[in-house]
């Protein structure tokens, strides 16, 4: 029996619509291609922004760049000139526009919007059959981007939870040169709070209050902080607020689905697409998108996420078990890293682009001892962890 397609993206966010961009450019066309998605429509839900490190393929749709950024503390402040690799933001509706106009103009690749998945695709034979609110549907691959299941507390080391809002104020309140990239306004002993300003012009900003904290917290969490940041970062001035955002991203991912079986892969947030310290997954699911349809042009299957190099990968565990230990130390390693390494480094680690020079200069900007400890713990704590895995 033919499939109903070759493949099937369950999920059309941005790791769906990322990998269906990426098929719908090829020439010659690559397999027929299907992305299931259930919202019937798509908003303004989110912006993504990340450091400009080279020429992409969103840079008609950046809606902001900024070329400084600040780190702030109460005892310190870091100012960071970024004007070669500039900070960026670029807004979910003309992503998703994009991405709907390239895909309708392809003649393998189609979006169905309101085709929510049930369950789990079965195997039938050689096909994957998926169940969907339309029917079911077969396919020879499926690329799943949904969230494997509702998260539970102990799949990620640390969360990222967070509440913004888009203001407009009757004065001239911000620099728009400068993004705000962490303001912390206090050290906490439980969780880490700061806030994020994204100004996009002297009277409009986007305004964030975000918890890095053991377990993933609602917006409503968010609220009574938030309204006091607005307050205090907008000095006062009356505002009205155009939108809100907000989200949980896993940091240090501690569970790993599985795949239920061969010519089926995962993707997306719950699926490796998060760095492990900063939760930043736009870029990462643009590198995907691009590996998993090369590896598909050539004939093979879908692929999932890369895990990163070994390096970043320790760097980053032991970063989050020292942050997840010692919150009320947080916001000093953050100001240390930024105002004691070159920038450029720091920016680089952050994108995924880091050399082994870059990270043994940020390893040294941070206290020794404190690290050293963690490790130190860490390794106490392995043959226990170990026996229990065996
Ligand atoms: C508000 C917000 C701001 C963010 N900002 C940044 C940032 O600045 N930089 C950065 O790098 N990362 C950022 N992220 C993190 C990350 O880049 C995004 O979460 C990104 O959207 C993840 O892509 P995804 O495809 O995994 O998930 P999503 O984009 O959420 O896509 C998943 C899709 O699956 C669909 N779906 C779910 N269940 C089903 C089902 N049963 N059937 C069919 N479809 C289904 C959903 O409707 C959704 O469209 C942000 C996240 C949020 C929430």
């Amino acid at each position: 029996m033919r499939p109903d397609a070759d493949l099937l993206i369950l999920g059309g966010g941005c790791a769906g619509l990322s990998l269906g961009m990426q098929l719908a450019d090829q020439a010659p066309p690559a397999e027929r291609t299907v992305i299931l998605e259930a919202r019937t429509e798509y908003i303004n839900d989110r912006t993504w922004c990340f450091w400009r490190l080279a020429p992409h393929r969103f840079e008609r749709l950046i809606a902001h760049s900024w070329p400084a950024m600040a780190i702030r503390s109460k005892q310190r402040s870091v100012t960071v000139d970024c004007r070669l690799t500039p900070y960026q933001m670029l807004e979910a509706t003309p992503f998703y526009a994009e991405a709907q106009g390239r895909i309708n103009r392809s003649k393998n690749v189609d979006l169905v919007l309101g085709a929510g998945v049930r369950d789990t695709p079965r195997r039938v034979g050689k096909m994957w059959q998926v169940e969907t609110d339309n029917g079911p549907l077969t396919a020879r691959h499926v690329v799943d981007t949904r969230p494997p299941r509702p998260s539970r507390t102990s799949d990620a080391m640390l969360w990222q939870s967070f509440f913004g809002q888009e203001i407009e104020c009757t004065a001239p309140v911000f620099d728009p040169t400068t993004v705000g990239l962490m303001d912390f306004a206090e050290a906490r002993t439980d969780d880490v709070l700061f806030h994020y300003v994204l100004p996009l012009s002297p009277c409009r900003a986007l305004i964030e209050t975000t918890v890095f904290g053991p377990r993933p917290l609602a917006a409503a969490d968010l609220a009574i902080v938030q309204a006091a940041a607005v307050k205090r970062l907008g000095h006062g001035a009356g505002f009205r607020v155009l939108r809100a955002e907000s989200g949980v991203l896993p940091m240090g991912m501690t569970t790993r689905f599985p795949v239920p079986g061969p010519g089926y892969s995962r993707a997306g947030l719950m699926s490796g697409a998060a760095r492990a310290s900063t939760g930043y997954a736009f870029q990462r699911i643009q590198r995907w998108a691009q590996a998993a349809a090369e590896s598909i042009r050539r004939g093979g299957p879908p692929i999932g996420h890369e895990p990163g190099p070994a390096l970043q990968r320790a760097m980053d565990r032991l970063f989050l078990r020292v942050v997840r230990d010692h919150p009320d130390r947080a916001p000093d390693l953050f100001i240390r890293m930024f105002g004691n390494a070159d920038p450029a480094r720091v920016i680089r680690f952050l994108s995924d682009q880091g050399t082994v020079a870059d990270c043994a200069v940020i390893g040294s900007t941070l206290p020794l001892q404190l690290f050293l400890g963690e490790m130190l713990k860490g390794m106490v704590a392995m043959p226990g962890a170990l026996r229990e895995a065996a």
